[in-house]
């Protein structure tokens, strides 16, 4: 169920609506909008009584939603969602294009600096890599865990980057959701209920990839787990699925991104690096990506890719990136959107 409050609503009514809603039992998620405050309920396992809802004041009406994800849903909210980053010009969702560049893996100070440094100067605003990695076999490389966090936090120091990092655990979600800006959780996990609910109940920023089968409903379901628990702020993340396709690791299922559009408020970047596993596919992906209008690109960066202590081949060089953001920079406004370059610190609201 949906209430949707008037335009002129006050906040003690917003606020007085969804006591009156807890007090049912279920819980209220107030749902900011440009117009007006939508507030979804959950938690029920029928119907609510509609008529009581509606005789409340500030209330325009109360709506049924059929579909199985309610928070995730545009029935629920109309305008898209953009996630911004405290102190930065940095958002994803909008108009602006968000740009996460970094390796698989951080393997030491010096790589992950001199890899941030590069995709810095071609005006990434987030770095990505990999502490925690959730391997296919137990003997590969499994990231250097705490460490990892630690380099990346003196790189967000250094060069503003905002920090996208995966936990691939309870444990390694809590180191995650304390030294990174955005808690990405992996295809592997995209239906791990449990993992999904604690990131639900943290209030940092969820980027999710798609599991590697899974339907565009079980990836929307997937997110409203997360935003059941009152997390609002999901990146969705295309990143390929599992096809009989033997030209390239995984099949990027480009045709999703309309489709999350029209169903969903939510934000979804495209990964053409697990997507394609090959770094020759890398850039004409992240260009048809943009194209599709997609949010923006998870791209993996490696200044030794020979040397990577995973996914070297599907790693760019970063003067590929710099072409990969020259040329989405020219795509962009063809779909009536833009590319900013750099991160910025804007002043704080006090
Ligand atoms: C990654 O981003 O390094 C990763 C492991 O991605 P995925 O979960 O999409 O395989
Ligand atoms: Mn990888």
């Amino acid at each position: 169920m949906l209430v949707v409050m008037k335009a002129q609503a006050t906040p003690e009514q917003i606020q007085a609506v969804c006591e009156h809603i807890e007090q049912l039992g279920f819980r209220a998620h107030p749902l900011p909008g440009a117009q007006r405050t939508a507030i979804g309920i959950t938690g029920n396992k029928g119907e609510v009584d509609r008529g009581n809802l509606e005789s409340l004041s500030g209330v325009a009406e109360v709506i049924r939603v059929s579909k199985a994800y309610k928070l995730a849903s545009r029935d629920v909210k109309e305008e898209d969602t953009v996630i911004s980053f405290p102190g930065t010009d940095a958002a994803i969702g909008g108009r602006n294009l968000a740009i996460v560049a970094g390796p698989c893996s951080i393997e030491s100070r010096d790589q992950a600096f001199a890899i941030a440094e590069q995709v810095a100067s071609s005006g990434a605003q987030f770095f990505r890599g990999g502490a925690f990695k959730p391997r296919t076999s137990p003997y590969a490389f499994q990231g250097l865990g705490l460490e990892a966090l630690k380099i990346m936090a003196e790189i967000r120091d250094r060069y503003g980057l905002r920090i996208v990092t995966e936990a691939i655990d309870s444990e390694s979600l809590a180191m995650v959701a304390e030294w990174a800006d955005v808690i990405q959780i992996g295809a592997r996990n995209m239906q791990n209920f449990s993992l999904l609910k604690r990131a639900g109940r943290l209030r940092k920023p969820v980027l999710l990839k798609r599991g590697l089968s899974a339907t565009l409903e079980e990836f929307l379901m997937a997110a409203e787990y997360v935003m059941s628990e009152g997390n609002y702020q999901v990146i969705l993340c295309e990143r390929g699925i599992r096809t009989f396709t033997d030209h390239s690791r995984n099949t990027l299922d480009l045709s999703i991104i309309p489709a999350v559009h029209h169903l969903s408020h939510l934000p979804i970047l495209v990964d053409p690096s697990h997507a394609t596993g090959k770094r020759e596919s890398v850039l004409p992906m992240a260009r048809a990506a943009v194209a599709s209008g997609a949010d923006g690109i998870l791209v993996e960066v490696h200044h030794q890719p020979d040397k990577a202590l995973s996914d070297g081949p599907q790693s760019i060089y970063p003067s590929q990136f710099a072409t990969m953001m020259d040329e989405i920079q020219q795509i962009a406004p063809v779909v009536g959107r833009n590319l900013p370059r750099g991160i910025h610190a804007t002043a704080v609201a006090g």
